[in-house]
């Protein structure tokens, strides 16, 4: 059983920072996430974007924040259990709930904080067949680190920014040898400077565009080596590649916290904005996960919540100690 003063379930960016809040107020954390690696949709997602409003830092790369967040958070001595999902809550005493992973791991805590983000979030995948039997062999759902694909042929389908940002990335970094394009429609549904963008470097001969085309089927042994593009109306081509990259979104889904009885609207959990509390005393829900009245899910806005959460928590494990706010130019950061 591991025990600690705030449970925190989601290691994104809001997780993280939270404890370091949580560490200025001498609460230990301890974080779960059904992720192999802590940053969330940072890390998950986009760890090579820019990110610009993340304040005092005009730009940094989204890898980078985590970093950062990580270092910032490392003298309060978090712990994590990674690479599980939190899947059932029990409340055996008053100020104690219990936490348990679907691999069996038991944390015990006084305050359980919500940060997990959009939830659990799986790839959309495209109905082609062996699909599975070629991930992680040339399938790949989200594009961790261009560089994985330097002097590689990448097919890459989608409709959407996604799509278009790494057609347009890995063909303008001249990452990948050959970029192509595929999509079932002749219109996109990105930002139409990408879309333009796209048309002029397919007019360049630097992208392969194959517009009203679906891919249908893989080929190789043991790894992609190319993959079958149906058109609607010509029929089926085969095409050499390397990698097949389906970039048709990710499905959120708040999976296990759904069932743990608490207020949930439209995927997300309600919350009282006066510390970010749920319905369930001792049981907060902060970033991406939660709802009310002009949410905006920004890490920003998570970073607040999180840190007025804490003094909330901070009330509820201490009722009889006055906590008076120390500014850290003052205190310094003190670790464990
Ligand atoms: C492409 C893209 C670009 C973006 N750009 C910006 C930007 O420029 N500026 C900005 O402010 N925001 C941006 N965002 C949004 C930003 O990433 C989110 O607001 C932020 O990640 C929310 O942080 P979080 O910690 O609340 O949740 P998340 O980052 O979603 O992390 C939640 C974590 O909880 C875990 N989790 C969920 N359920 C469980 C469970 N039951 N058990 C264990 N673990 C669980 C998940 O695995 C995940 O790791 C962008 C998002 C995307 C997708």
């Amino acid at each position: 059983m591991i025990k600690t003063d705030i449970i925190i379930i989601g290691a994104g960016p809001v997780g993280l920072f939270t404890i370091f809040e949580a560490g200025l107020l001498k609460l230990k954390c301890h974080l779960i996430d059904s992720l192999p690696q802590p940053g969330g949709q940072c890390s998950e997602i986009y760890p090579k974007k820019p990110i610009y409003d993340i304040p005092g830092f005009p730009s940094i790369l989204a890898g980078d924040l985590v970093d950062n967040l990580m270092e910032q958070a490392a003298p309060f001595k978090p712990g994590f259990t990674l690479g599980e999902a939190a899947s059932t809550i029990e409340k055996v005493a008053d100020d104690k709930f219990i936490v348990t992973t679907d691999k069996g791991t038991q944390h015990e805590a006084p305050i359980v904080m919500i940060a997990g983000g959009l939830g659990v979030f799986e790839p959309r995948k495209p109905p082609v067949e062996n699909l599975e039997v070629y991930e992680d062999k040339g399938v790949e759902y989200i594009i961790k680190d261009p560089e994985f694909y330097r002097g590689k042929e990448c097919v890459i389908a989608g409709g959407g920014d996604s799509a278009l940002d790494w057609a347009i990335f890995l063909t303008d970094k001249k990452i990948a040898s050959k970029v192509t394009l595929v999509h079932r429609r002749s219109s996109f549904r990105g930002h139409l400077d990408s879309v333009q963008k796209v048309m002029d470097l397919a007019g360049e001969g630097k992208i392969n565009l194959l517009t009203d085309r679906e891919v249908v089927g893989i080929g190789g042994d043991g790894k992609v080596e190319n993959v079958v593009i149906k058109h609607k109306t010509e029929g089926e081509t085969v095409l050499a590649t390397d990698h097949f990259i389906p970039l048709f979104g990710l499905k959120p889904s708040l999976g296990p916290i759904a069932d743990w009885g608490l207020e949930i609207e439209k995927n997300a959990i309600t919350v009282d904005t006066k510390d970010y509390s749920t319905n369930i005393p001792g049981i907060y829900a902060i970033g991406d996960v939660n709802t009310y009245e002009g949410k905006l899910k920004l890490i920003l806005c998570g970073f607040h919540e999180g840190t007025i959460a804490v003094q909330s928590a901070f009330a509820r494990i201490h009722p009889d100690k006055k906590n008076i706010l120390k500014y850290t130019t003052v205190n310094g950061v003190t670790g464990f």
